[in-house]
């Protein structure tokens, strides 16, 4: 279709007739396929579909008003029958290190946690992918609240919208951005509800729009390996595998989806993940919880079973939480624990934690409602 058939169509009124408010479509979260859909659905052309994508995740429009290159009339007629959502925010909370935590209610219902952790030129978004989570492990906060649903596409790039509202990154800056990292770490198991993850993680990616390549984006699992080749080919992000134990019967104690996917099933998925050569490493991570799985005969043996896969250690300190049934490694051996690693020919840095004092450290989201439930049943 030419651009004077376009605009002879745009030309005519959209057809938003009868709409209800309950039926008000959020253009957030479509693919660009379905905002092209929906929008040739009510009546205007196909390019006028590239626009809105471009105000929304390019620009940073919250309403229609702002996008300035479709007519009023236009304008007006979508405000009518879209909504640019986000989600709301309930409580946001600023560490001493400036790592920042929002408290975010999701559309459907439900609370989530996301997180940002700055850097000198740069910073991470720590971004969630469900309510709650199902997998139980024991060394989690978020683990302790059981899977209340899935997030929607719209949810989980939502996060990312309003932390760049924050941060005041619209629109999307060319050269250095302070949200230039994204981790799938927050809340929740990313692998369990792959297909909203993969469809956000997408939209996110698109060049024309928020546009974070894939080598800045890590998507941490605890395990489901079915959907870890789906991520490598679908995504193509960096993996980060949450291994913490290194033989089956501690792993399956506190990372109980260890029952279902064992190590070495873990293990042959990231031997076949797509790392492109030596250039892309597979992170394992791997808390240090004293007396459990912090010995020097635990640094061998995770020496032994990653050989051969082109990977790096993150060994996070435990951080703990109201009630938490471990304690934090002593620094020796931590230290000891990362030496051999390292001298395995195997970077291991040592995570250092970030927003404690607001409890914004891994492992330690929940949904502030659950907490005060917690507090109120206790
Ligand atoms: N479900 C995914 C995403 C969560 S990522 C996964 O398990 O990988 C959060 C990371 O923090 C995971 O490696 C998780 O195991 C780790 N973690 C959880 N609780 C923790 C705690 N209390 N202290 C330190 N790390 C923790």
């Amino acid at each position: 279709m030419s651009d004077t058939q376009d605009t002879i169509v745009q030309e005519r009124p959209l057809q938003t007739e009868g709409k209800k408010p309950s039926e008000m479509v959020n253009l957030v979260g479509l693919s660009r396929e379905e905002l092209i859909e929906t929008v040739t659905g009510f009546g205007l052309p196909k390019f006028r579909a590239g626009q809105i994508w471009h105000w929304i995740y390019h620009r940073g429009a919250k309403s229609f008003d702002e996008m300035t290159t479709l007519s009023k009339s236009v304008r007006a007629e979508l405000a009518k029958i879209c909504v640019i959502g986000r989600p709301d925010i309930v409580e946001e909370q600023l560490s001493q290190d400036k790592t920042r935590k929002w408290l975010l209610g999701v559309a459907g219902g439900g609370e989530v946690e996301t997180v940002y952790i700055p850097e000198t030129d740069r910073g991470a978004l720590c971004i969630s992918s469900q309510v709650g989570c199902a997998l139980s492990c024991k060394f989690c906060h978020t683990g302790t609240q059981p899977l209340v649903r899935n997030l929607s596409a719209a949810d989980i790039v939502g996060q990312m919208l309003v932390a760049r509202d924050t941060y005041g990154e619209w629109p999307s800056p060319r050269g250095s951005r302070q949200l230039s990292n994204i981790v799938m770490m927050g809340m929740g198991e990313p692998l369990l509800n792959f297909d909203n993850v993969s469809k956000a993680i997408t939209i996110i990616m698109d060049q024309e729009g928020i546009s974070i390549s894939k080598r800045r984006i890590t998507l941490s699992t605890a395990g489901y390996v079915p959907n870890i080749e789906r991520c490598g080919e679908e995504l193509g992000v960096n993996l980060a595998v949450s291994l913490h134990a290194v033989r089956d019967d501690l792993r399956d104690e506190i990372v109980p989806i260890n029952q279902k996917f064992p190590i070495k099933d873990l293990l042959d998925a990231c031997r076949r993940y797509p790392t492109a050569g030596n250039s892309r490493r597979i992170t394992f991570e791997y808390v240090m919880l004293r007396g459990v799985n912090d010995s020097e005969l635990d640094a061998r043996e995770l020496v032994r079973l990653i050989a051969g896969i082109p990977a790096k250690v993150n060994l996070i300190p435990f951080n703990a939480w109201p009630g938490a049934p471990f304690e934090c490694s002593d620094d020796a051996a931590i230290e000891k624990f990362a030496r051999i690693v390292n001298d395995a020919g195997y970077s291991s840095p040592v995570r250092t934690p970030r927003g404690r004092d607001i409890l914004a450290a891994c492992g330690q989201l929940k949904s502030a409602s659950e907490r005060a439930k917690r507090r109120t049943t206790a």
